[in-house]
């Protein structure tokens, strides 16, 4: 990969309405302009948004948005699929990382934009973590006349500080660091599914095994963030030569919802749960302005605060690749959201 390519691509995934947004009668307030460009908060032209007439609690003369104009690497309208998405996200970099670069896709959103909808899929529509995994089968099957290899894959979460095994629930796991091997989470299961039934399988069994609880903001809300990661193993079949073996990881992570704990009026247990959610969402963010700070600079990156930035410290940064794919809704209904969440995006740009 050339030196100028940039190591962090940052896009944004506009979701359908949902019936209860439709319902609600509140205007849009994200318009796609194109494959890179979006609008938030368009000034309404005369006739209404889109020609269609929503109804507002502004009354009297129309009302003035805040008219802004983001680019980014890649804008999924509501009409895109996850094969759309997956081609424009993970698929480019899975050519560095069998080159053996670490590789991190992060879905960042508030709760209900539709990260696990990106990640995870459902029901005959899997998403990213399954289409990833699945082409990178086909692509290692392809080169195994010149190459041995083994896929190895994990899936675990962060709960409450907390790293949890879903694949073989047990205690909470411990992090050390190993000079070799890198990031190790100590007694973290690795499966190696044998057909796209059992992958299927598998990270659906994982994520009833995720940590849930209804909060007054949405009955599904997340609080975990989930990692699942591809480990590949590769090595050149030359007879009579000592071997290159290259070990690459692939974490795809599905955020916690990026929401304040203070808008689902969290009390007691879920307050404190909340503040852990910070920590590890706010560290990854502290991280990752770091490492946009640091560009071309030594300076410190604060990988330690949190069990979420301490597990990906040797996939962000340095030589790794990362795609941030930032999901939003529409609606007007979560409009301090979706602002939030693209202010944000924005910023990831200059990492
Ligand atoms: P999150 O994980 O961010 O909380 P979800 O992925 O669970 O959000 O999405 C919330 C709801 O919206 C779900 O019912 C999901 O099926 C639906 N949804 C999200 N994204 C899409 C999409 N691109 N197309 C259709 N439905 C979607
Ligand atoms: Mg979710």
């Amino acid at each position: 990969m050339a030196v100028e390519d940039s190591m962090v691509q940052v896009v944004v995934r506009v979701r359908p309405l949902t019936p209860r947004e439709l319902e609600s009668q509140r205007r849009p307030v994200v318009q796609v302009v194109d494959e890179q460009v979006l609008v938030f908060d368009p000034e309404e032209p005369d006739g209404g948004f889109l020609g269609l007439k929503w109804g507002s609690t502004h009354e009297g003369p129309k009302k003035k948005g805040k008219d802004l104009t983001f680019v980014f690497d890649r804008v999924f309208g509501e009409a895109a699929t996850q094969q759309d998405v997956f081609q424009h996200t993970t698929h480019s970099i899975l050519d560095s990382f069998l080159q053996g670069y670490n590789c991190s896709v992060f879905a960042y959103g508030a709760t209900g934009a539709g990260k696990t909808h990106t990640m995870l899929g459902r029901e005959g529509d899997p998403g990213i973590m399954y289409l990833t995994t699945m082409e990178l089968y086909r692509r290692l099957e392809a080169c195994q006349e010149e190459k041995r290899f083994e896929v190895l894959i994990s899936y675990q979460e962060v709960y409450n500080e907390q790293i949890h095994d879903l694949l073989e629930p047990k205690g909470p796991l411990a992090i050390r660091e190993d000079p070799d091997k890198g990031v190790v989470v100590q007694g973290l299961s690795f499966h190696q599914p044998t057909s796209a039934e059992q992958l299927l399988e598998m990270l659906t069994r994982g994520n009833r095994n995720r940590t849930q609880h209804p909060t007054d903001a949405n009955a599904t809300s997340s609080r975990s963030h989930a990692i699942f990661q591809i480990f590949v193993k590769q090595q050149d079949r030359v007879p009579g030569l000592t071997q290159a073996l290259r070990v690459a990881k692939m974490s795809l992570i599905d955020l916690a919802g990026s929401e304040r704990a203070s808008s689902t009026h969290a009390k007691g247990e879920r307050l404190r749960e909340g503040a852990n959610i910070n920590r590890s969402l706010l560290a990854l963010i502290n991280v990752l302005n770091a490492l946009a700070d640091a560009k071309g600079r030594k300076s410190h990156v604060p990988y330690r605060d949190s069990k979420l930035t301490r597990l990906l410290k040797d996939s962000l940064g340095g030589n790794c690749r990362t795609v941030m794919i930032a999901a939003v809704s529409p609606s007007g209904l979560t409009y301090e959201d979706t602002y939030n969440t693209l202010k944000y995006a924005n910023r990831a740009k200059e990492i």
